[in-house]
């Protein structure tokens, strides 16, 4: 059903001749034990297990805009070494990822259409490490949640998986696309300790503790490597993710050691009205460590997408009118009548639960008509129960219910990071409901309040097959970032298509944070091979596509 097939395939990378691409590619297959494949069939969308590597399925702009030419799996350190070095010789633009589950963000596709994806998670897929008394792990890219949680179930040992809402993706990609997860590990890339990364030269790096040499240890670094993320000098990870600069190889992680008990419960609160009092009650909580995971408060509108498709309630034109909640989507859900629902969980032992748990339902309580549920007094199909998973560090699939809303559902998410106040909550769902209105959408809003912020994820759900569908999410985006701005509204992240929208607003002192940027990846990237234009960083040799700016 796609629209707009390419005709000419493979899709080539700017500047290069299909005989020089076709050349490299043959080169490129000597160093990868012969794992490169082609993209020179139609575009498959395939779904959430079976993600097309050649395309964005789901994509924001004409069907083949973020097209890739091939992918090669590279099998070790120094294969991806030797491809690092080949896309220098042919200036062929390379992309990596680590299982390109990246959903609304762009999927597996690279910025630069005809890029060589370079698939690490496929043959570098091992645990290298999971230490149970210092509670860490050390892994490869091709490691996802689901294969995480099942080393650890093997092994028997104490400790615990901060999943994301979905788990089929790689625990090193999501990091390093600083995801978050629900438990109080959830933020992802601020639970990492130490990496192992190739420059755009070719040259093996290790960051932190892992720089300091001793071959007596199991990796040939320091026994601290994932104990402590400082090292000597510079703390040079955080400019390797969301960034271009590097393949990364390897990286520890901090896991939680399994707390001894937890207890996920939700409450509802009956009125529009009160998202400023809940996020009130809220900060303290959260600054206080009282809820020590990333809850969800979620809208009833957001509520409905996992129980059922938009027409299965309500068969009208344009979004869904929240006057008609009531009649239309209210009786179709097993809690009752309400438009907030909080979800959260408390950790230990019985004792520490319990006295958790009544200083939170005593503080929600002050909202008239807020009522707190276990997952026991609810149905089989509860979303409490799919809940209860992932704050336990269970991973599971039940998120992907909500994208079938549409026929083609396809969805990207606006996510502006917001202070926890009933005041910046408010601003922004006014906000994004006009928006939302205006272009024909209903509205999805979902809060996560981390340590000291919330992000505001915005699911955005859109029929790509549908050209209006399509482009009136593609609009809407764009207004959303630039209305967003005005208010002091930053995205923490987004897909491919609006980077460089994004990384203009980051702009204090005529965007000296994207000079910086191109500064580095200048230095470390002379020839502009790696991942041009991922977060807005395009570096001397590219320039940024006039309609994406
Ligand atoms: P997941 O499958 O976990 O959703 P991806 O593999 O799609 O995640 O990775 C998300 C993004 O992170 C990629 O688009 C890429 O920009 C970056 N990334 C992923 N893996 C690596 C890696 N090993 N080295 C450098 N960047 C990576």
């Amino acid at each position: 059903p796609r629209t707009e097939p390419p005709t000419d395939l493979p899709v080539l990378p700017p500047g290069v001749s299909r005989n020089d691409y076709l050349d490299g590619i043959e080169e490129l297959r000597t160093l990868v034990d012969g794992d490169v494949q082609l993209f020179d069939g139609p575009l498959d969308d395939g779904w959430y297990l079976h993600r097309p590597l050649s395309h964005d399925a789901y994509t924001l702009d004409s069907d083949d805009y973020f097209t890739n030419s091939a992918v090669c799996a590279p099998g070790s350190v120094e294969q991806v070494q030797s491809v690092v070095v080949w896309a220098n010789k042919w200036s062929i633009p390379i992309y990596p990822i680590s299982m390109g589950r990246n959903l609304g963000y762009g999927g597996a596709s690279a910025r630069v259409k005809g890029s060589v994806i370079v698939d690490m998670g496929k043959r570098m897929n091992k645990v290298l490490e999971l230490n149970e008394k210092n509670a860490f792990c050390l892994l490869e890219p091709g490691v996802s949640y689901y294969t995480l949680y099942d080393e650890i179930q093997k092994s028997g040992k104490n400790l615990w998986v901060d999943v994301p809402d979905l788990g089929g993706g790689s625990v090193i990609g999501n990091a390093l696309d600083r995801g978050v997860g629900y438990t109080p590990y959830g933020d992802h890339f601020g639970m990492h300790c130490g990496m192992e990364i190739i420059l755009p030269n070719g040259e093996l790096v290790r960051t932190g503790m892992g720089a300091l040499p001793d071959a007596t240890t199991e990796h040939g670094s320091a026994n601290t490597w994932q104990l402590f993320p400082y090292g000597f000098g510079p703390y040079a990870d955080g400019i390797f993710s969301q960034s271009n600069y590097g393949i990364v190889t390897k990286m520890g992680f901090w896991l939680m050691p399994d707390p001894g008990g937890h207890q996920t419960l939700q409450i509802t609160f009956p009125r529009e009205d009160d998202l400023h009092q809940i996020v009130e009650i809220m900060r303290p909580l959260k600054i206080n460590n009282i809820i020590s995971n990333v809850p969800h408060l979620r809208h009833i509108m957001q509520e409905a997408s996992v129980y059922g498709d938009r027409k299965s309630f309500w068969d009208g034109d344009g979004p869904i009118p929240h006057d008609r909640i009531e009649d239309v989507i209210v009786p179709k859900l097993w809690m009752g009548s309400f438009r907030w629902i909080l979800y959260f969980c408390v950790y230990g032992p019985e004792v520490v639960r319990k006295a958790h748990i009544q200083v939170i339902k005593d503080e929600f309580y002050k909202i008239p008509g807020a009522k707190l549920t276990y997952p026991e007094d609810t149905p089989p199909e509860s979303y409490l129960r799919s809940r209860v998973k992932i704050y336990s560090g269970t991973p599971d699939l039940r998120e992907l219910d909500w994208v079938m809303w549409l026929p083609n559902g396809s969805h990207t998410a606006f996510s502006p990071i917001s202070p926890i106040t009933g005041d910046d909550a408010v601003k922004q769902y006014n906000m994004t409901k006009r928006l939302h209105e205006k272009w024909g959408f209903d509205y999805f809003p979902t809060f996560c309040p981390g340590a000291r912020e919330m992000h505001h994820i915005v699911m955005i759900i859109y029929d790509r097959y549908d050209a209006d569908s399509r482009a009136r999410a593609r609009g809407m985006m764009q207004e959303l970032v630039e209305e967003g701005a005005k208010l002091g509204m930053g995205e923490y992240r987004t897909h491919l298509a609006l980077q460089d929208q994004v990384m203009a607003t980051y702009n204090y002192n005529n965007g000296a944070l994207l000079k910086m940027h191109n500064t580095i990846k200048n230095a470390l990237d002379p020839n502009g091979i790696m991942a041009p234009g991922k977060s807005g960083i395009w570096g001397d040799r590219w320039t940024a596509p006039e309609e994406h700016k």
